[in-house]
């Protein structure tokens, strides 16, 4: 479901959208597009899109909508999590990294810049952030490519919906990737992710 673009006026084609122009249904892949399709606005016929690239956070969201349905309802999924959420994107070491969270868990995700894998899947690779090190584990994301993980927090049954999960996602980027950390992290930092996670927990019931 990548979206496209014009190459002749740069208007683009969303797939999540259609084409109200041609009444293409939303969640129309642009190759399942017809034939005779062309650019709503300039005219230019199919073959004159291109692939859009897309922003690390956009690409990582996308590709843990798609896996949604297939854990909906299971007691590891988070039903009052109805989307996928993401942090900002950071460049480091040679890569991107990002945290993400979906409806059942919460991981730091680092992808290379040229897209290739950096050790065989499983494998753990070791990731110096400003925060401390960590072990990232070598593996694939549909629609992504090779990435390294990190697991944070699973399951994430505790919040309570889209933002608190939003406020735990920004704060777990700010603690792992940026330095300094808030006055009242600090002293887990780099000793237990257990710990640490527990005082970004959402507080209430
Ligand atoms: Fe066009």
């Amino acid at each position: 479901m990548t979206p496209f673009e014009c190459g002749v006026c740069w208007s683009g084609y969303d797939p999540a959208e259609g084409d109200p122009v041609w009444q293409i249904e939303p969640g129309t892949a642009f190759e399942a597009l017809p034939a005779h399709w062309r650019c709503p606005k300039c005219d230019a016929p199919k073959e004159k899109f291109l692939a859009k690239p897309q922003p690390l956070g956009e690409r990582l969201v996308r590709a843990w909508r798609t896996v949604m349905p297939r854990l909906a309802g299971l007691p590891v999924t988070n039903s009052r999590l109805t989307d996928v959420l993401c942090s900002r994107v950071v460049s480091t070491e040679g890569g991107q990294l990002a945290v993400v969270m979906t409806p059942w868990c919460l991981n730091a995700v680092w992808v290379a810049d040229d897209g290739r894998a950096v050790a065989t899947r499983g494998a753990t690779v070791v990731r110096a952030l400003p925060s401390g090190t960590y072990d990232f584990v070598a593996g694939e994301l549909e629609g992504v490519g090779p990435v390294l993980s990190l697991s944070l927090m699973s399951p994430v049954l505790e919040f309570d919906g889209l933002e608190a999960g939003q406020v735990a996602v920004d704060a777990a980027f700010e603690a792992l990737l940026l330095a300094p950390v808030p006055v009242q992290v600090t002293p887990t930092m780099g000793t237990s992710r257990r710990e640490l996670f527990d005082l970004l927990r959402p507080s209430g019931p």
